[in-house]
C-alpha cells in the first residue's frame, strides 16, 4: 500500500486549492500515525485530532525520535525496505527505517526536484555523493534521477582524478555534489587543462552547505562554482528523518517545497510560529510516510520561508538558505550569531586556506571565538585578516595560524562523515 499522493500540478495551484488538499493530507497521515506510530498513539491520545489544523499539533524533536526510536517505527518488520541513520543528537547516530512505499515516495521527491531545477530524460548525471555507509542521500538522488528518465553515473566519493577521468569519459550534464568539493574539484580539473566552461556540464546541484546569505544573495562558493564550472549551481536541502526535498528552481531563488509530499513551517524558541521571512527552527511535517511517520519536526536547522509566488510560476512555499543550527547558535557580548557567519567570511579570504572554528563559553552570557586556521604559500598580514573579520561580523574572534596539515587533521576526522569546522567546548 503506497500512501503518498503524486500530484504534480499542486506546486503551481491557488493558495485555496494547496490549503484544500494539504488539510485532507494532514487528516490522512494524523489518522495513519493514530493506527500504527506508538509514540503518536500515546502523544495524540487525548486530542481531538478529528477538526485540528497543523498548529494544534504537538511538535516532535530530533531528541525524542532518537531516544525513543522504536516506538516511532509504524510497519512490521516485513515491510521495512532500508535502514539508515542520520547525525543524532544523543552522540549515537539516530536509526531510520523506511518501507517500499517511502523509497517510491523518495524518487517522486527527487524527481520534483531535479524537474524544478531544468533536469529532463536526456541529462546525464553524475553523482559525487555516497551510495552506501547507510546514508540515504546518495540513494534518493540516484532514485530521482531514475524517476525522471535520466542516466545517472554513481562515481561516490572518488578521488578528484578518477571524478576527472569519468567526465571525460561520459560527458555528464549535471553533477550532484557539495559545494566546497565540488568548487576544489573544479580548480583541479581546470589545473589539468579540462575547459569546463566549453565541456558538457550545465547544471550543478549542490547538498549539504548553503549557496546563499540570509540576504538570499550567493555566497563566495556559488559564485566561484558558476564561473569555473561554466555551469548554474542549485541548492537542495533535505533531512533523513523527514524525507522531505527543497529544491532550487531557475530562479535560483529559494528551495521549493513540493505541497504534496509535506508541510513547512518556522518556528521560535518556544514552537510558536514566526512570520514569513524571519529566521526561526524549520519544522517540517512530511506527508505519506509509512515506515517513522513524523508530526511537526523540529529539525533544528535555522532558515526562513517566502510564500510569495515564484518567477518560475509556482506557487509552493521556498525555504531559504540554512543559516545556522539552533544549538550552535554563539552569543559574543550581545552580539548573536552561527558560525556559518564565520565560515561564509572565511570563504572570502582567498588567502586562507583551511580553517575551523572553536568556541568556549566566557562567563554565562558570552561565547569567546577562536579561529584556527592556516594561510596559502603568501605571507599573510594575520592584523588586516583579523581586522576583516571584525568588520564582516561585528565581533572580534581570536585567530591561531597553523600549519595546514594540523587543521585538516582536525577538519577531516574519520569518526565524521563529514568536515567537522566547529567545534563546541561550551559546557
Ligand atoms: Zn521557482
Amino acid at each position: 500500500m503506497t500512501v503518498f499522493t503524486h500530484n504534480d500540478k499542486l506546486e503551481f495551484a491557488s493558495a485555496e486549492e494547496v490549503g484544500t488538499m494539504q488539510d485532507q493530507l494532514l487528516k490522512k497521515h494524523i489518522q495513519y500515525c493514530l493506527e500504527n506510530s506508538p509514540f503518536y498513539k500515546e502523544r495524540l491520545a487525548d486530542r481531538d485530532c478529528e477538526n485540528c489544523s497543523l498548529k494544534d499539533l504537538p511538535l516532535t524533536t530530533k531528541m525524542e525520535v532518537s531516544i525513543r526510536n522504536s516506538e516511532f517505527v509504524a510497519v512490521d518488520s516485513p515491510e521495512v525496505a532500508d535502514i539508515v541513520f542520520s547525525s543524532g543528537t544523543t552522540g549515537w547516530p539516530t536509526r531510520i527505517m523506511y518501507s517500499q512505499g517511502d523509497l517510491e515516495r523518495l524518487a517522486y521527491n527527487e524527481e520534483c526536484a531535479f524537474k524544478a531545477c531544468g533536469l529532463t530524460a536526456s541529462d546525464i548525471v553524475l553523482l559525487t555523493c555516497t551510495m552506501d555507509r547507510c546514508f540515504i542521500a546518495g540513494l534518493a538522488y540516484y532514485l530521482g534521477v531514475q524517476a525522471i528518465g535520466a542516466a545517472s553515473i554513481r562515481n561516490g566519493h572518488g578521488t578528484m582524478e578518477g571524478h576527472g577521468e569519468v567526465i571525460k569519459h561520459t560527458n555528464p550534464t549535471t553533477v550532484v555534489g557539495v559545494p566546497s568539493f565540488l568548487r576544489k574539484l573544479g580548480y583541479y580539473l581546470n589545473e589539468q587543462g579540462i575547459d569546463l566552461p566549453s565541456a558538457s556540464i550545465d547544471k550543478l546541484v549542490c547538498i549539504g552547505e548553503p549557496l546563499r546569505d540570509a540576504e538570499m544573495q550567493s555566497l563566495p562558493v556559488a559564485v566561484d562554482l558558476e564561473k569555473i564550472w561554466g555551469a548554474k549551481a542549485f541548492s537542495t536541502y533535505a533531512s533523513s528523518e523527514t524525507v522531505t526535498t527543497f529544491c532550487e528552481c531557475a530562479e535560483q531563488a529559494g528551495g521549493h517545497l513540493h505541497p504534496a509530499l509535506g508541510a513547512v513551517e518556522i518556528v521560535d524558541e518556544e514552537g510558536q510560529p514566526i512570520p514569513d521571512g524571519q529566521p526561526g527552527e524549520v519544522v517540517v511535517t512530511p506527508f505519506g510516510v509509512e515506515g517513522m511517520p513524523l508530526l511537526r519536526f523540529r529539525t533544528g536547522d535555522i532558515s526562513f520561508v517566502n510564500r510569495a509566488p515564484c518567477g518560475c510560476g509556482r506557487t509552493s512555499p521556498r525555504l531559504g538558505p540554512i543559516i545556522g543550527r539552533k544549538k550552535q547558535l554563539l552569543k559574543v557580548r550581545g552580539t548573536s550569531l552561527y558560525p556559518q557567519a564565520v565560515f561564509s567570511a572565511l570563504d572570502e579570504m582567498h588567502e586562507v586556506s583551511e580553517y575551523y572554528l572553536e568556541v568556549h563559553s566566557d562567563g554565562d552570557l558570552s561565547d569567546r571565538l577562536v579561529v584556527h586556521l592556516s594561510f596559502s604559500s603568501q605571507p599573510v598580514e594575520v592584523d588586516v585578516v583579523l581586522r576583516r573579520l571584525q568588520a564582516r561580523l561585528r565581533v572580534k574572534p581570536e585567530l591561531i595560524v597553523e600549519p595546514e596539515a594540523d587543521i585538516r587533521r582536525v577538519v577531516f576526522t574519520p569518526q565524521s562523515r563529514k568536515p567537522v569546522r566547529f567545534i563546541d567546548l561550551r559546557s
